[in-house]
């Protein structure tokens, strides 16, 4: 399969925000230009401004704050900082709006801007729609010399906000009380500070660490996939961690290892969420179409339902919003959202539900996993093709006659033996393939039948 995606797609605007590779397609005029259209649209004040630790951050930095100087805006930079905090502090701070630049999970040449509202939320569609056509109409408030702000640099702990909301969700003296041993693979980004002084200091763990200087590069493969996590799996072994945690560049995606180093499905890590979270709380479940069946039947324990959206965490944050879910997320990607701490994906959030779990019931991560019903999951990715997306969809609609099917989101084909999605990543220039049955067989034999069909 190929790794190099066709040039034209190199620079995206989607739901997400701006994406690029850095130097090529996402230069400084470009997010200067972006981040004054943002200015302009949410009408002058304060905005936040953070980053990942990628080596583009800074320079995005300098250029963003720039864009966001010309707008008449006053910059508040948090440097360093997951995303999830980034979110709570500029709701908590009553900014107007904030920008945190990080490409999330893709690659380290990669470089993006995340849009938040002055709640600390994802620009939703209207909002994003509108802030686009404002850049392309170049049609930017340029503020005059007696107008223009300044750049405050937050010295303090601006995690704070996000992690005491975290923390008043679950019973921290009784997780404390426990002392668990913790292994922790922060990637080199956001997290490699914030997350070991939570882990020890505010949930009084043991913490074993690794990929925690936040001036190298990523160590491995941004995404928080179970077959990158083997430095993990290897040191919850080494050191017989009670749990091991994996985070993506920008702290929003979790992955976690049971006490056998083994890396769980994130869908399965989204179910013990679920689980945790419906006894305390009001409201049904938000996932997205392609988030495993075991999330249904989890609800269904607490007779509650599950409503699915679109894939992006903007589209299951929107859904969640109208019905005011008690929990949501994106398992197919290791995410947790609890609007008790904020409407955002966090894996602060996700590691400390886990770990109260384990305090509350005395058990083991892996004795808690095999209570949850076993699904058997494929997925992969095929390059997309401009003009063939449409007879792709149609060929594989053909084939399935008996499907349920769901156009929200690409092609969701539900069978009595399992599912099938097909859907155009928001973020690549790739085609994503998943397949859920009761057992491998079934879920393999869809798969293949797919990639057949999609040739
Ligand atoms: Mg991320």
């Amino acid at each position: 399969m190929p790794e190099t995606p066709r040039r034209e797609h190199l620079l995206k605007v989607g739901v997400s925000g701006v994406r690029g590779v850095v130097g090529e397609f996402l230069t400084p005029s470009i997010a200067a230009a972006f981040a004054q259209a943002f200015g302009t649209y949410v009408g002058g004040g304060r905005v936040v401004v953070g980053r990942d630790t990628r080596a583009s951050g800074e320079m995005l930095t300098h250029a963003v704050s720039c864009g966001l100087l010309a707008a008449g805006c006053d910059v508040v930079q948090v440097g360093v900082l997951p995303t999830p905090s980034i979110q709570v502090y500029v709701a908590a701070t009553r900014a107007r709006g904030g920008l945190a630049i990080t490409a999330s999970h893709n690659p380290p040449e990669y470089n993006a801007l995340k849009l938040f509202n002055a709640q600390g939320l994802f620009f939703n569609n209207y909002e994003r729609a509108e802030l686009v056509d404002l850049y392309h109409q170049r049609t930017f408030r340029d503020a005059r010399n007696d107008e223009i702000g300044g750049v405050t640099v937050e010295r303090r702990d601006a995690a704070r906000p996000h992690l005491e909301r975290v923390l008043a969700r679950v019973d921290a003296a009784r997780i404390r009380a426990r002392r668990f041993r913790v292994a922790l693979d922060a990637v080199n980004g956001a997290g490699s500070l914030v997350t070991p002084h939570f882990l020890r200091e505010d949930l009084g763990c043991d913490v074993e660490a690794i990929a925690v200087d936040p001036t190298q590069p990523f160590p491995r493969v941004a995404e928080p996939r179970p077959e990158v996590l083997g430095d993990l799996s290897d040191l919850v072994r080494r050191t017989r961690a009670d749990i091991g945690f994996a985070q993506d560049p920008d702290g929003d995606r979790l992955a976690v290892a049971d006490e056998t180093g083994r890396v769980l499905d994130s869908d399965d890590v989204l179910a013990l969420a679920v689980d945790v979270t419906l006894p305390h709380l009001p409201g049904d479940v938000v996932v997205n179409l392609t988030t495993s069946d075991v999330i249904d039947d989890v609800a269904r324990r607490h007779g509650r339902q599950v409503h699915r959206t679109p894939v992006g965490e903007a589209h299951v944050v929107d859904g969640m919003l109208a019905v005011e879910a008690a929990i949501g997320g994106e398992g197919s990607n290791g995410g947790i959202i609890l609007p008790a701490v904020h409407l955002c994906r966090d894996s602060y959030t996700g590691m400390a539900l886990l770990l109260d779990r384990m305090a509350e019931t005395g058990q083991t991560l892996s004795a808690l996993a095999a209570t949850l019903p076993g699904y058997t999951r494929r997925s992969g990715v095929v390059p997309f093709e401009h003009g063939r997306l449409g007879a792709a969809m149609q060929a594989l609609d053909a084939a399935f006659p008996d499907a349920r099917t769901d156009r929200t989101d690409g092609l969701k084909l539900r069978l009595p033996a399992g599912w099938i999605h097909v859907r155009a990543s928001n973020t690549e220039p790739l085609l994503r393939i998943s397949t859920e049955a009761r057992d491998a067989a079934t879920a393999r034999m869809l798969f293949d039948r797919v990639g057949q069909l999609l040739g």
